[in-house]
């Protein structure tokens, strides 16, 4: 359809990029002219300034100047990884042929060009785009319609990490859908287009955090998902792999279908689908993951979070496997148990631990290497990365091999698949490779010495060259007396002889000998038959060499993929030893301690701390963690578990002590010690937090709002073996609707989920709430006051905050002394007129659940004066008051008793 009369004015050069940017319409094409990646159009604009490069312009388009920008080609994966960040796709489109060979059908033919490559967000394996220690992983989003038994859309997900060859699948549902996508955490998420319509979806999808990459329904086809399944992985039936679900199925479909799209022919090696089981881990919704902090702060930052703090492990592997464990907790016991046994064996063996360190530190990321050499985009130093992983691999096997003790079962895995690795291959690609070889294969020079004898020979007869080229010179500039004549090279006159201009008489005089080829600004370049023998030798043995270096390099790469599978798997067992031995260094260092996992209610933590305040404090240097208890267990003959009421002036240690729990139970089903004298947990099956109401007022979503909207989530979704974190809930509205509505939430926790549960508030009145639950239980945290000031002695301790110290807080966070001694004078005015407790009140007259039964939905009797008063509450609207107004009201309802 490019034929109208304005485009006949194109250059060729420019129809050709115009062709090839309309296939590919959603990425920015990266166009290879010479050594630069050219982008044209609104590709430039939005590239120029996503890189802070220069805008040029080059000919002309329709009568309008052409915006252009470009990367040089050698450092065009730095661009790429920061267009990359920002979201963007890029199409690389290569010259696929030899320039001369376009000349040769005719003086206006450009060079072919074709895509050869998609780059996206989930797609990467260059190193210098990922991040070592985390995943890298591509998913893919899929929904079949009443598959399940009770007619409900089930979910199918893939995803894979291009990176390492892993590829997982797993079936789930609409309630579990944010949760599983949290855990994965992917950096890209292919979906259905149509799917992306359905608003709530889409939210879903978006708040996965990864790159959204929408793509047409078919990509999941159901009807022929297996078949193409089967063929990527060459095998006649998928039984082999275990059964599938149909959803499982259709998503692992589309990811392939995204992959070969996205890599144009190439195939990355990837593992065959495993089938993760949603259910076998601990449900963490997105809210619940980003307010623990788990793997990335509130600000976005590695640095500060959960994984942070306790990754000690030596390896990228292992660091990628510890992120994974930590963002999916177990819910299996004996699975948990088995990742301890790992960590105990290691703390009792401290000598083989340090030794098995020594030598991971030193194991490069084989898993990474051999996904680049089997995508073709692997260089000699990939080679050399395997060579030394298997190395690595044999010496582990030695140290971890001679104990008295038994080895445990995890640790025996790994250790067979170490013993699997072809070692041999190893040691073959080490003696070919040499240290330190260049980055590209194209840069030759890269087999050891030694290894290969016609290539020996070859670069015997090019260094003996050179050698000869150098007496050349010596005869030359002894014969014409010119002391000053060099023979050099370059790029584009390859040898030559070079003299001053003001010294060439003799050279000039000899044309038949001297063959001028250059005249230079102070110089004049020259050539003859025997430098130009010399250098077609040179020549010719160098690209002999060349052809030798590349034959060796495609033998060992085929035999590295050839044994791909070994290689992959002694990858992953390097990464299970780093990741037990490193969580047996973090419990030795930080004195954690290994929990007591089983299938009870049980919650009972002593002197549990906050692994990253904990740690934060002791870099700080000042006042050092205050352990605390919690025991949210049953009692005996019972088998529900417990809430805690927890009151005390702010900054005394609430949230502190709330978030160190949930983080308790999540290291301690990770299969990792956890910091506490000791721990006794039932598993937790799901976890679900709701913390800091201000936090979220950077998103402009309305924090009352997004309060309620995860509180009601909690309360649609816990059960008995779950475990609730609750941080001032209703503190986003006003004092009575706040709490009214923590009440409620309370009662229902106590009565219908029946959770294990930690509830700090700063409404006192709720402590009365323990008379009527009896699985309800005050604590407090101790304060000491000293001279009008206050001491937080962050101290958890049984019953009820006296007071709430808001004034003493106040007046350390510098509120000026006037206010201080004005905000006293109006507390005690305030006390002496409250005298009769509202909240006894409101205990009486408030039956638990009073308004699920019909019965008790009649307006309770009130007296007088609580009538007047809520007549006046009910016209105050709390949203439109400024806080004058709202202290005036108060003062109102004051009156009125
Ligand atoms: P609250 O939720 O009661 O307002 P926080 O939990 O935010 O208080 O704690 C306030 C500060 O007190 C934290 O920044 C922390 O440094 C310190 N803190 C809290 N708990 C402890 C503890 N157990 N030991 C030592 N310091 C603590």
């Amino acid at each position: 359809q490019n034929t109208a009369p304005a485009d006949t004015k194109v250059t060729p050069m420019m129809a050709q990029y115009i062709e090839i940017k309309t296939a590919n319409p959603d990425s920015l094409l990266f166009y290879r002219m010479g050594d630069f990646y050219e982008l044209f159009f609104e590709d430039a604009e939005v590239a120029a300034r996503a890189l802070g490069i220069t805008l040029t312009k080059r000919g002309k388009h329709q009568g309008n100047d052409i915006p252009m920008c470009g990367v040089p080609v050698h450092a065009a994966d730095d661009y790429l990884q920061k267009l990359i960040a920002l979201g963007h796709r890029v199409s690389v489109c290569e010259q696929t042929e030899d320039p001369a060979e376009a000349k040769k059908r005719g003086s206006k033919s450009v060079v072919r060009r074709d895509v050869v490559r998609l780059v996206t967000p989930g797609t990467l394996t260059e190193e210098r785009l990922l991040d070592s220690g985390a995943n890298n992983y591509l998913m893919a989003l899929t929904r079949l319609k009443g598959g399940s038994l009770t007619g409900d859309a089930v979910y199918g997900l893939a995803w894979i990490d291009m990176s390492t060859g892993t590829f997982q699948v797993s079936e789930t549902d609409h309630q579990r859908l944010a949760a599983d996508l949290a855990q994965v955490a992917p950096r890209e998420l292919i979906i259905a287009d149509m799917l992306l319509q359905e608003s709530d979806l889409r939210q879903i999808a978006e708040q996965s955090g990864g790159a959204l990459s929408p793509v047409p329904r078919t990509f999941f086809d159901g009807s022929t998902a297996a078949d193409r399944l089967s063929h990527y992985f060459g095998v006649k039936t998928l039984d082999g792999f275990g059964t599938f679900t149909r959803a499982e199925l259709s998503a692992a479909a589309g990811i392939l279908a995204y992959v070969e799209k996205t890599q144009l022919g190439e195939r990355p090696p990837l593992d065959p689908p495993v089938r993760e089981a949603g259910a076998g881990r601990m449900l963490i919704d997105p809210a619940t993951r980003a307010n623990l902090e788990l793997s990335r702060t509130l600000s976005g930052e590695r640095q500060g979070s959960l994984l942070a703090t306790i990754d000690r492990t030596v390896t990228g592997g292992g660091s990628r496997l510890l992120a994974s464990r930590l963002a999916g907790p177990l819910v299996d016991v004996d699975a948990i148990h088995r990742r301890q046994y790992a960590v105990s064996f290691f703390l009792e063996n401290e000598i083989m631990r340090e030794s098995l360190r020594q030598t991971l530190k030193g194991a490069p990321d084989m898993a990474r290497a051999l996904s680049r050499i089997a995508l073709s985009r692997g260089g000699p130093r990939d080679i050399l990365a395997i060579a030394h992983g298997l190395t690595a691999s044999l010496a582990v096997l030695e140290q971890t091999g001679a104990t008295p003790s038994e080895i445990p079962a995890e640790i025996a895995a790994a250790r067979a698949s170490l013993e699997q690795a072809p070692h041999g291959l190893g040691s073959e690609l080490l003696a070919a490779i040499k240290d330190e070889p260049p980055l590209l294969k194209r840069d030759g020079g890269f087999v050891a010495s030694g290894y290969n004898a016609d290539l020996d020979e070859l670069r015997a007869l090019r260094d003996e060259s050179r050698k000869v080229i150098a007496k050349l010179q010596a005869d030359y500039s002894e014969e014409l007396g010119l002391r000053s004549l060099k023979i050099k090279h370059n790029n584009v006159l390859g040898w030559f002889i070079e003299a001053p201009t003001a010294q060439t008489e003799k050279l000039t005089a000899d044309p038949g000998r001297f063959i001028h080829r250059q005249t230079m600004a102070g110089a004049m370049r020259f050539t003859t038959t025997e430098l130009a023998d010399l250098e077609s030798k040179i020549a010719s043995a160098g690209e002999r060499a060349m052809a030798i270096e590349l034959e060796i390099f495609d033998r060992l790469t085929a035999a590295i993929i050839e044994a791909g599978a070994a290689i992959k798997s002694a990858a992953h067992g390097l990464s299970k030893l780093d990741v037990s031995a490193a969580l047996a260094k973090l419990a030795q260092e930080e004195n954690y301690s290994r929990p007591l996992i089983d299938d009870s209610r049980a919650f009972e933590i002593k002197g549990g701390r906050h692994p990253v305040v904990e740690q934060a404090l002791r870099k700080g240097g000042g006042e050092s963690f205050v352990a605390n208890d919690a025991d949210l267990g049953p009692e005996a003959g019972e088998d529900i578990g417990h809430i805690w009421l927890i009151t005390g002036p702010n900054m005394a240690g609430k949230s502190t002590f709330l978030r160190q729990n949930a983080l308790i139970a999540v290291l301690a089903q990770m299969g990792g010690y956890v910091p506490a004298l000791s721990a006794h947990i039932g598993v937790v099956d799901r976890l679900f937090s709701r913390v800091g109401a201000a936090d979220d007022l950077a998103r402009g979503r309305s924090t009352f709002m997004v309060e309620m909207v995860e509180t009601a989530a909690i309360l649609n979704q816990a059960g008995d073996r779950s475990l609730v974190i609750l941080d001032e809930i209703g503190r986003g509205t006003a004092t009575f609707d706040g709490l009214s509505i923590a009440w409620a939430t309370i009662e229902h926790l106590h009565e219908v989920n029946k959770s294990r549960a930690l509830f700090a508030t700063h409404y006192h009145e709720l402590t009365a709430l323990s008379a009527k639950l009896d699985r309800l239980s005050n604590a407090t945290v101790s304060v000491k006051e000293w001279n009008g000031d206050v001491i937080f002695l962050h101290e958890i301790v049984p019953g009820a905050a006296d007071r709430s110290y808001g004034i003493q807080v106040a007046k350390l966070a510098g509120l000026p002394a006037m206010v201080v001694e004005r905000s006293k004078q109006v507390l005690s005015q305030l006390e002496e007129q409250d005298r009769n407790t509202a909240s006894e009140t409101l205990i009486d007259e408030l039956p638990l659940f009073a308004s699920l039964s019909p019965q008790a939905a009649a307006p309770t009797a009130v007296s007088a004066p609580e009538s007047a008063a809520l007549t006046a509450l009910s016209n105050f609207n709390p949203d439109d008051m400024t806080p004058r107004e709202a202290l005036d009201a108060l003062y109102k309802l004051k009156a009125m008793q």
